[in-house]
């Protein structure tokens, strides 16, 4: 679905990315890892042509991205961060405006639904919580009905509940075919929801594979954790005493 060959950019004498290749298979989940700095906003915003490369080769869907980017925008999804959207319209309206924009007819409470917000329909933006406010980012991703949608940290900054809820929401959207690229500072996360990460530092991949073998050949260097692990862990604890129940919705 997406292919990337030896993918450069230099932002002035500094190369933020050197170098990079990779696939991304259709109908999988992949993660974009790696920490602050490493190449990763960079290289998600060259794959959503928001962003120009310095060199190299990309094919997104059977469409280059040089000479066909139009075509690669009608067929991805691309997460705004949410202070993208404004604060004092109703999430019908918001999403009306992203139906001229994309020249679409979406149903609006159709598309509320596969979010979990139907009955947030008529509520104003700013009054979401920040749960709320993620999963209606991601609606407004599905509007084009699109292939591959772009994830940048869609669960920073959310309890434990919202994470989970969204954790689903994320899978769901998978099972009916689309392709998902997500970034992520949570490795609990990208355990969870990704079949293969890409693990970024300094502008390059230094690992690339599924998330068990990744862990597996750690192991297989005689790594031991220092603790000894338990079958639960504090958030265990936390989900056990608050319930799954999504809270300020
Ligand atoms: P990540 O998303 O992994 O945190 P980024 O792609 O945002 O990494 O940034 C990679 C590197 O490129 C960082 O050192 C960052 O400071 C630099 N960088 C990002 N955008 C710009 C820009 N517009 N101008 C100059 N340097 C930039």
């Amino acid at each position: 679905m997406i292919k990337v060959s030896d993918l450069k950019k230099s932002y002035n004498s500094f190369q933020a990315v050197k170098g990079i290749s990779f696939h991304v298979h259709e109908g999988e989940i992949f993660g974009l890892l790696g920490p602050n700095g490493a190449g990763k906003s960079t290289t998600l915003e060259i794959m959503e042509t928001l962003r120009e490369k310095t060199s190299g080769e990309i094919t997104i869907g059977g469409f280059n991205l040089d000479k066909e980017p139009n075509e690669i925008k009608k067929i991805i999804g691309v997460q705004l961060q949410t202070s993208g959207f404004y604060p004092g319209l109703k999430l019908v309206e918001l999403i009306e405006l992203f139906n001229g924009l994309y020249n679409k007819k979406v149903d609006p409470l159709e598309l509320l639904k596969k979010v979990n917000l139907e009955d947030k329909a008529k509520s104003l933006y700013k009054s979401l919580s920040g749960g709320q406010k993620q999963r209606f980012s991601i609606a407004t991703t599905l509007i084009n009905d699109p292939k591959i949608i772009f994830l940048d940290e869609p669960t920073t900054g959310l309890d434990p509940q919202a994470r989970r809820n969204l954790w689903d929401l994320i899978k769901n959207i998978r099972s009916q075919g689309t392709t998902v690229i997500i970034t992520t500072h949570y490795m609990d996360e990208a355990e969870y929801l990704c079949d293969r990460v890409a693990i970024m530092d300094e502008g390059r991949i230094i690992a690339l594979d599924k998330p068990d073998k990744l862990i597996d050949e750690l192991l297989a260097t005689g790594f031991e954790k220092q603790k000894e692990t338990k079958g639960a862990n504090l958030e265990d604890v936390f989900i056990n005493l608050t319930g799954h129940g999504l809270r300020g919705e």
